[in-house]
Parts: structure tokens; C-alpha cells; sequence
């Protein structure tokens, strides 16, 4: 059986990242990818949105992470020639109910350590973005936008300048613990043998998980998917800094957010779904959009929004249960040395990437 030092099962943004930074710490990485090229399932279905981290419970690690994260992906991108824009966002209150919800929002963002908010009333919030309506606004201008393929690409070149390896169509089939090693199967019958085992295969994590031998079924969360769709905007964007209103239980609302060539899209909403392959786009869907949409923007023309991409939420809780954070569990929580699992890696996880490698890494390397 083929021996490795490391595999990370899955190539979306968060396993990229955990293999960069194995691989800098000087340990031999293979990345195991299902798919025929990195990146392609929930890290290219998102709102590149790099988030400040005000919206999660004071330490949770969605806050803690994010918080880091924020900083590290700034400088990751300024140093590697990243493209992102640091374009600043507005959350909406278009209530006078919603204005306390902003101060909830605002209060947690002390608390998390996001100290940058800036409080805006209706006439300076409409002087910076003249086509929104509101009735006050909180400015993060730490929130920005960037450009995932990009920072895949970056992450996948250090990787494999730190010697890392990446094998495409490479679907892993089963893992097995034993003492000496965690033996694996990937579907083709190939075998290997590793010391450490990392789990970010995002959407299909805990059903990888719990084909697991030796993992006991109690670590396995049940895994449910939350659709998020997207609409773009016909024309010019009206904003230059993203607009969210205040958040929803299962989202963050039907927001504006750009893309770093200024084309407009909104979204997304929640729905529910039974697949993580389940990414079609129902055009009857904006209906809900337009009203949405126009407590914040009343200018928003009819017609002017078309059917863009999905992208499935990796849920470890249901439509009627509370909001989970994100379970990063390691050899102290499920007892095998050398295997992580990385479950519910939603939003905020492309900008936590960085962060949570570095957690990764910190519980692998320090067992
Ligand atoms: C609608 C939406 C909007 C979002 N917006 C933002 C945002 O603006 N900002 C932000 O910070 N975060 C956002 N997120 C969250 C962010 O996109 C995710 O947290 C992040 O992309 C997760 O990356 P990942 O590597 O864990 O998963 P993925 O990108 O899904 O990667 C997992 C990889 O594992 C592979 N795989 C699966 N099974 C196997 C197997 N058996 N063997 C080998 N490979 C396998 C898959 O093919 C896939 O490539 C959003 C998420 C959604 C759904």
C-alpha cells in the first residue's frame, strides 16, 4: 500500500488552505478531489463576500474565525497579487423595529472584536448611495470582495511549491483506522495509507464521515442543504459598497453584492433542498426577489433581473432548528489520532480559510 504523510480529502478553498499550510509546515500533502478541477462545487457558488464578523454569537468560532480570517485573507491577497477590493457595506435598516436590530448587530460586533462599524442616519447613508432607501444604516468598511478562483489558484501554487501534490477525479470512497495508519480507498480501488486525514469534502463531509471505519456514528452530524439563488442585475449596479439588510434565520438576507468587475447580482435567499447537486436556478423564483429587493432599492425596474447560479449551504442544522456553528472536530473529540472532519463549513468559510487552516493544523500537529 502506497504510504503518505498527509491527505486532504477534498479541493474547494478550505482544503486548499489546510494543504498549504501542512505543506509549509514541511509535511507531504496529497489533496484528494472528486471533481476534474479544484474549486468547483460551494467555493465557486458563494458571494465572494470577504465578511468583518459581526454577525456571529461572541466566541463562537464563525466570530473568532472570521475575525481572524478577515486580516489573514487581506494580507494573503496583498501579498500574493490576489484580485479583492476592500469596498465597504452598508446593512439596512429600512424599519424603525429593524433600527434595534442594527443596534443588536452593532453591540456584537464590539463584542466579537470588529471595532470599525460606523453608525450612518438616513441622509448620510443616502449622500454616500443615493438610490437606497433606509432609515438608518451601520457601515463596515472592513468588508470586501475577492476573487475566490484566484485565491484557489494562489493556494493550490503554494501548495504545490511546498512540494504538495493534487490529484484530480479522485473521489475517496472509504477510510478505515487502524493502529498504525488511516488506510483509504478511493473508488477507482486504489489504496493508501496516511498518518493524518483531513475531511473538507464540504456538502458531502459527514457522508464521508460516515464511511468512516472506526469513527463512531455519534460524530457523524446529519448533513441538510440550504439553496441559496442568485439574481444579477441587468445594467449598471445604482451602489458602489454592498447592501445587506438586517439578517434572516437561515441567511443573511437578499443582499446586493458585486463582483470585482462592478456587475451587480442579488441574493441569496434560502431554500431547502434534499441534494447537494440540486443548484438549478427557478426563474419564478425572483418573484419574491423584486419586493425584497425594493425596501432598500424602490428604484429597482421591472424585469431587470435575471436567473444566475445556486449555491448549496452545508447545514449540520435543520429549517426549524437553531443555527449550528462550524464543527471543526479533531482527535480529542472523536478519539482517532491524525483525522480531522470539518463540518458545516458554510458562511463565513471562504473568508475563514485561512484561520481554520491554521486551527487544522495547530490540532493535527500539536496531538
Ligand atoms: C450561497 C452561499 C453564499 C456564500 N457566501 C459566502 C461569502 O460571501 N463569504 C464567505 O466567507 N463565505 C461564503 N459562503 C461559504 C463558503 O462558500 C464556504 O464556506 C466554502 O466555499 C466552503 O469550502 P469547502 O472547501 O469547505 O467546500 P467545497 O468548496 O464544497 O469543497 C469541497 C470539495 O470536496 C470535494 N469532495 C467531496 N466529496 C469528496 C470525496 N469523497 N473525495 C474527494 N473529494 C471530495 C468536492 O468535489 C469539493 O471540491 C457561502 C456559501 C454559500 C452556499
Amino acid at each position: 500500500m502506497e504510504q503518505v504523510d498527509c491527505v486532504v480529502i477534498g479541493a474547494g478553498v478550505v482544503g486548499l488552505a489546510v494543504a498549504r499550510t501542512l505543506a509549509l509546515a514541511g509535511r507531504e500533502v496529497l489533496v484528494l478531489e472528486a471533481c476534474a478541477a479544484i474549486g468547483t462545487q460551494t467555493s465557486s457558488r458563494n458571494s465572494e463576500v470577504i465578511h468583518a464578523g459581526m454577525y456571529y454569537a461572541t466566541g463562537s468560532l464563525k466570530a473568532q474565525l472570521c475575525v481572524q480570517g478577515n486580516r489573514l485573507l487581506y494580507d494573503y491577497c496583498a501579498e500574493r497579487g490576489v484580485a479583492h477590493q476592500r469596498c465597504g457595506k452598508f446593512i439596512v435598516a429600512t424599519s424603525l423595529e429593524q433600527l434595534a436590530q442594527l443596534h443588536f448587530i452593532h453591540d456584537r460586533a464590539l463584542a466579537n472584536g470588529v471595532m470599525d462599524l460606523q453608525w450612518l442616519d438616513a441622509v448620510q447613508a443616502q449622500a454616500d448611495e443615493p438610490a437606497l432607501r433606509c432609515v438608518g444604516a451601520l457601515y463596515s468598511p472592513s468588508t470586501g470582495i475577492v476573487d475566490s478562483h484566484g485565491l484557489m489558484l494562489s493556494l493550490l501554487a503554494d501548495t504545490e511549491h511546498a512540494g504538495g501534490v493534487l490529484a484530480l477525479n479522485s473521489p475517496l470512497a472509504l477510510a478505515k483506522y487502524t493502529q498504525e495508519a488511516i488506510e483509504l480507498v478511493a473508488v477507482d480501488g486504489t489504496r493508501l495509507a496516511a498518518r493524518l486525514v483531513v475531511n473538507a469534502a464540504g456538502l458531502q463531509a459527514p457522508a464521508m464521515a460516515a464511511r468512516f471505519e472506526g469513527l463512531d456514528a455519534r460524530h457523524v452530524p446529519t448533513a441538510y442543504f440550504a439553496k441559496g439563488n442568485y439574481f444579477t442585475l441587468a445594467g449598471r449596479s445604482p451602489f458602489t459598497r454592498l447592501i445587506y439588510p438586517v439578517p434572516e434565520a437561515a441567511g443573511l438576507g437578499v443582499h446586493l453584492t458585486l463582483d470585482l468587475g462592478g456587475q451587480a447580482r442579488f441574493g441569496p435567499d434560502v431554500q431547502w433542498v434534499d441534494s447537494p447537486d440540486d443548484t438549478r436556478v427557478s426563474p419564478e423564483r425572483g418573484d419574491a426577489f423584486y419586493a425584497e429587493v425594493r425596501k432598500y432599492w424602490p428604484a429597482l425596474p421591472d424585469g431587470a433581473l435575471a436567473p444566475a447560479y445556486a449555491g448549496i449551504r452545508p447545514k449540520i442544522s435543520g429549517p426549524n432548528e437553531p443555527a449550528r456553528d462550524f464543527c471543526i472536530q479533531g482527535p480529542r473529540d472523536h478519539g482517532i489520532p491524525g483525522l480531522v472532519n470539518l463540518f458545516g463549513i458554510e458562511s463565513p468559510g471562504l473568508t475563514c480559510c485561512l484561520a481554520i487552516a491554521e486551527r487544522v493544523s495547530e490540532m493535527l500537529l500539536n496531538q
